[in-house]
């Protein structure tokens, strides 16, 4: 933090925290790389921004053992991304999914549902004024979703509608 003498409102000061924590993300992404041989993975693009990504996930026991991303965009959507990897590693499928609905909501409201815990994810709570944005912050979840559901042998939808949730 730098003193510069000027008044800042409290406001800008946390947007800056904000910002500082969505760009280490981006500048240093954490589980990126691939997975060779990984029980599922998906590809999600956002053509609106030109965003994309690749998610692979190894589960032992229902659990995320290990999630490797790689993809290029925007900065929110590859930070996002790597907060979702750092986010839900360890995580069990329940959990998993709990975490994907949780930042949903996040980026639906601008504030995250009482008694989550999404950490560094928080910090894109800001995104929600940008309805063109959260389809970038979302792209990272809901292509772990995506690979998630391809575990279970899901059919995987090429529609690029999005499912009804329901
Ligand atoms: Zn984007």
């Amino acid at each position: 933090m730098t003193n510069e003498g000027a008044s800042e409102p409290t406001g800008s000061l946390m947007d800056d925290l904000y910002r500082e924590i969505i760009l280490d993300h981006y500048r240093a992404p954490r589980n990126r790389g691939d997975i060779e041989s990984p029980t599922c993975s998906a590809d999600g693009s956002n053509p609106l921004c030109g965003d994309q990504v690749h998610v692979a996930v190894d589960l032992t026991d229902d659990r995320i053992e290990s999630i490797r991303f790689s993809g290029e965009g925007c900065s929110i959507s590859q930070a996002s991304t790597s907060m979702m990897t750092e986010h839900v590693l360890g995580l069990d499928g329940l959990s998993t999914r709990m975490a994907i609905k949780q930042f949903q909501s996040l980026m639906l409201n601008g504030e995250p549902p009482e008694n989550s815990k999404l950490g560094d994810s928080e910090a894109l709570a800001g995104v929600a004024k940008f309805p063109a944005r959260v389809k970038c912050a979302l792209l990272g979840w809901k292509t772990l979703e995506q690979a998630l559901d391809r575990e279970h042998n899901a059919p995987v939808t090429t529609d690029e509608r999005e499912r009804q949730d329901g």
